[in-house]
């Protein structure tokens, strides 16, 4: 079976991994392809901190015991937040945030980039330079070969790619989508945009002034030299660095922000946003201040297609979705990136169940396929329902809706322990 993943983001290179893992390669042959340079190359680390959900730090043991405790050594286990009015420092209360003692599996507040590179370095290093991870690669189109059966991949510059099985690993914008629904269902702006970075530890003050709107800072666990990626000496990340804690905030922006927005003028608002913010971070250590406009979408019928050519010898394509391009979690649940690695391990150990060698491998694929929207849908449904504030939103009372009531005028500070509760 030639199978495509289209972007390398969590779910992309998650995906190559784990199928790599429990479908192998010997049989099939699995490529990658990322529109972007290679980030292992640049200077600049996409994204800032999130929560790594134990659930998402079990999923990553899944590929390999290393891998995972590579991750739990960048980052900062939290069992708990402690939420905190900004004006005094008053407890307001206590969320737990899950812990080793329960799960067996710390959560973590951790970079991105640290998930994001461990994974993608691990997937280059597997590939060996043999092509077939291509980065600077976009995809323009996805058609059905009726002649072959089989899907055509094109890309931007012209360079076309068959596949029996596309798995659309890009994200909340994802052409892939598309195709499974018929474009019947687009991501929606919410009306909301975090804001965050990631600042060395030493500048957070012990607690924040009055602010308007939502502000928060935790530890972040260590900022670690960037991961290389080369074949013969893979993903050892060095163990110099300083402590980082890692800021967010959410504003109410009718319109999304301007992906190009100076920092100058990203700064200037945050500052007239919350006034006296330099309290919590200083001015000097603030680094990148990065936008991250909020989507909701609605729930997808299911998360693949397969295509039927007329011919009925001819056998059929199927294209499936992993991570934000199949559902996007709100970031309160912080399950993202747990759930977009879950949801690759979950399909490769279904193809490994269902393709056998002597089977129709369609037939087979097809099961595979239906199983995973079957497994899938219902937990991320659950959680997305559970965690949802754009629902809430639109009964809610503030500005921000559950999320600003009885915050607003409220400065947070999110406390942690890696203390197990
Ligand atoms: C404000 C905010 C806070 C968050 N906090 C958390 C948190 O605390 N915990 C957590 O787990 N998650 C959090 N998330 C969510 C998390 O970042 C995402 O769910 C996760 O990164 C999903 O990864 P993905 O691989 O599906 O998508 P992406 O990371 O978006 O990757 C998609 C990739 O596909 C590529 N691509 C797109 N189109 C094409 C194309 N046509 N051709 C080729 N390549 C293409 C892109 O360049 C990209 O590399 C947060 C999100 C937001 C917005």
């Amino acid at each position: 079976m030639h199978i495509i993943i289209i972007g390398a983001g969590v779910a992309g290179c998650s995906s190559f991994l784990f199928l790599r893992k429990y479908l192998g390669s010997e049989r099939h042959t699995i490529r990658l392809f990322e529109s972007h340079a290679n980030s292992l190359d640049t200077q600049n680390a996409i994204g800032g901190g999130i929560s790594l959900a134990p659930n998402g730090v079990r999923t990553l043991s899944l590929l390999a015991e290393g891998i995972a405790q590579r991750v739990i050594s960048s980052g900062f286990e939290c069992s708990y937040a402690e939420v905190r009015s900004g004006s005094k420092g008053t407890k307001l209360g206590r969320v737990s945030m899950g812990s080793r003692a329960r799960y067996g599996w710390p959560n973590l507040l951790v970079h991105r980039a640290t998930v994001h590179e461990t994974l993608l370095a691990e997937a280059l290093a597997q590939d060996a330079n043999k092509g077939g991870i291509q980065f600077c690669q976009k995809v323009a189109s996805i058609e059905l070969a009726e002649e072959t059966g089989r899907l055509q991949v094109t890309f931007e510059d012209g360079m076309m790619e068959t596949a029996d099985l596309v798995i659309g690993a890009d994200g909340v914008h994802s052409k892939v989508r598309d195709l499974v629904t018929d474009q019947k269902v687009k991501p929606q702006y919410q009306g909301i945009t975090g804001c965050g970075g990631l600042v060395d530890l030493s500048v957070v003050a012990p607690h924040l002034q009055e602010a308007n709107g939502w502000f928060g800072v935790a530890p972040c666990g260590v900022r670690q030299e960037r991961i290389t990626a080369n074949a013969e000496k893979p993903t050892e990340p060095a163990e110099s660095g300083k402590n980082e804690a890692m800021w967010w905030s959410v504003y109410t922006s009718p319109d999304i922000p301007p992906s190009d927005n100076p920092q100058s003028v990203i700064k200037a608002q945050l500052v007239s946003r919350f006034g006296d913010y330099e309290g919590a971070v200083g001015e000097e250590g603030i680094g990148r201040v990065r936008l991250l406009p909020r989507f909701t979408m609605s729930f997808l019928d299911k998360w693949h297609k397969v295509f039927k050519t007329d011919e009925a010898a001819v056998p059929h394509a199927c294209v499936v979705l992993v991570g934000d391009a199949a559902h996007i979690q709100p970031p309160e649940s912080g399950q993202g990136v747990s759930f977009a690695m879950e949801d690759s391990a979950a399909l490769a150990m279904l193809l490994q169940h269902y393709v056998k060698e002597d089977d129709n491998a369609m037939d087979s694929l097809q099961r595979a396929l239906t199983s995973y929207t079957e497994l899938r849908k219902p937990r991320v449904e659950a959680i997305i329902r559970e965690s949802s504030i754009a629902s809430r939103q639109q009964e809610g009372k503030g500005r921000l809706g559950a999320l600003g009531h009885g915050l607003d005028h409220v400065a947070v500070l999110q406390d942690c322990s890696g203390v197990a509760e």
